[in-house]
């Protein structure tokens, strides 16, 4: 068919570029020396939630852009300015630039809400905005995160949450974490402390942003990196001053629970936190000397409401995975690789090599576990290789073994061999490794 040549041909013509193929700007391989990082990561997390029964969720890593709108807020970097919008097709559809929004979406889809309160989740997954790459930031990054929905603003849960995350960021090896802490208000408090926020900032020269912000959400000035804003936030009016009966009492209650566990806390006043649907507490956790936070935190009980459910109280936080092994790394914390396997198969000759993969089959059956360098066709680069990855007992599969349906053991150590009847070689492999 000439419509399928065309193609091909168009395929075979498009050259790679000059450097050739790159992953996207901002977003990155993990290779195999890395893993061992994300392997440790994902064991500390399953292990602590499970201790304290955060039950796994997954959601799609596309929504509806409308369930960040709303829920994360439209006067917010993220929406504003970092969502990714996929084209095509009628629904305005996202890569998810947070994870709280998604499960609260599915805690509200799966009729959760029906089931005993609070629901406590936990995730682990990628996550995508548009950052500026220069500022060493990645558009494809992946959060940890821990939930706990539906029952009440109890500062216990609030406590809780802090702790498990503190808890995780020290089972990987982190230290002299610094937990920064504060209370946006509810409701009922919160636009007073807005007024008083406008009416200090309207008389002072902020930038531009903040110009607009002065608006939309003046909260987010305290946010601002520029110098000058960074110098007004000085003497800017503090929440505390304006908080109702419950936010004080519930605020509170946290860092009384705080104190208990003895968890390093200090008292920012300023912490303001770029999403909207936070209020009550909010939290970010600092390892020293390192700028940005490893984790941040809070409140957001009216999220469900935002999102059309009922309403459910609800804390969490979100764990940046790659900030973390910046720290484990430059911490030098040390990971046990996986240990080297103690057995290394060799095989010799062609009818060897093609009844090779069979054997090794065998092996796996029986949870020995093997190396290899089947490639090789030598005895002696084989010999070099099990050397090499430390082995004690060498398997030689040669032409004559093929024949005899035999295999050599060899002690590595002492160099002395015997031949063993291939229907009995793994009871005798086994014998020598205990
Ligand atoms: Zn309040
Ligand atoms: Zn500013």
């Amino acid at each position: 068919m000439p419509k399928d040549k065309k193609t091909i041909k168009k395929v075979v013509a498009s050259k790679p570029k000059k450097k050739g193929y790159q992953s996207v700007k901002g977003m990155h391989d993990i290779l195999p020396k890395d893993q061992l990082y994300w392997d440790k990561i994902r064991t500390e997390t399953k292990n602590l939630a499970d201790y304290y029964h955060y039950g796994r969720i997954d959601t799609p890593l596309v929504e509806q852009a409308d369930l960040f709108e709303k829920g994360v807020g439209e006067a917010t970097d993220i929406v504003e300015k970092q969502m990714f919008v996929l084209k095509g097709g009628k629904d305005k559809l996202v890569l998810r630039p947070e994870g709280t929004a998604s499960v609260v979406r599915a805690y509200l889809q799966h009729g959760l809400t029906h089931r005993p309160q609070p629901v406590k989740l936990y995730y682990i997954g990628p996550m995508f905005r548009k950052e500026r790459p220069q500022e060493g930031r990645f558009r494809q990054f992946h959060q940890a995160g821990f939930e706990i929905i539906g029952d009440g603003n109890d500062a216990i849960y609030d406590a809780q949450i802090v702790l498990s995350c503190y808890r995780l960021l020290e089972s990987l090896k982190i230290k002299k974490l610094d937990i920064q802490i504060n209370t946006i208000g509810c409701k009922a408090c919160r636009p007073d402390y807005r007024r008083r926020l406008v009416d200090y900032y309207k008389k002072k020269k902020v930038c531009n942003n903040c110009e607009r912000r002065l608006k939309t959400n003046p909260l987010r000035i305290l946010d601002c990196k520029d110098n000058k804003c960074q110098e007004f936030k000085k003497d800017a009016p503090v929440i505390l001053d304006c908080l109702c009966a419950d936010c004080k009492s519930q605020f509170k209650g946290v860092l009384e629970y705080l104190e208990e566990l003895g968890l390093p806390y200090s008292l920012n006043n300023y912490l303001v936190r770029g999403l909207d649907y936070y209020n009550q507490t909010v939290f970010e956790i600092f390892a020293e000397g390192f700028d940005g936070a490893l984790a941040s935190g809070g409140r957001y009980d009216y999220l469900a409401k935002i999102l059309g459910g009922k309403d459910a109280s609800a804390v969490g936080v979100g764990i940046g995975l790659e900030r973390v092994i910046a720290v484990m790394k430059k911490n030098e914390v040390k990971l046990t690789a996986k240990q080297k396997p103690k057995v290394f198969f060799i095989h010799v000759g062609s009818l060897a090599k093609k009844k090779s993969l069979g054997l090794i089959e065998e092996l796996k059956n029986a949870g020995v576990r093997i190396g290899e360098a089947l490639g090789k066709g030598s005895l002696k680069a084989q010999l070099r290789q099990a050397d090499k990855d430390e082995a004690v007992i060498a398997l030689i599969f040669g032409q004559k073994e093929a024949f005899e349906k035999s295999i050599i053991i060899r002690d590595l150590a002492t160099g002395s061999q015997e031949s063993v009847l291939l229907d009995k070689f793994i009871k005798e492999v086994k014998k020598k490794l205990k």
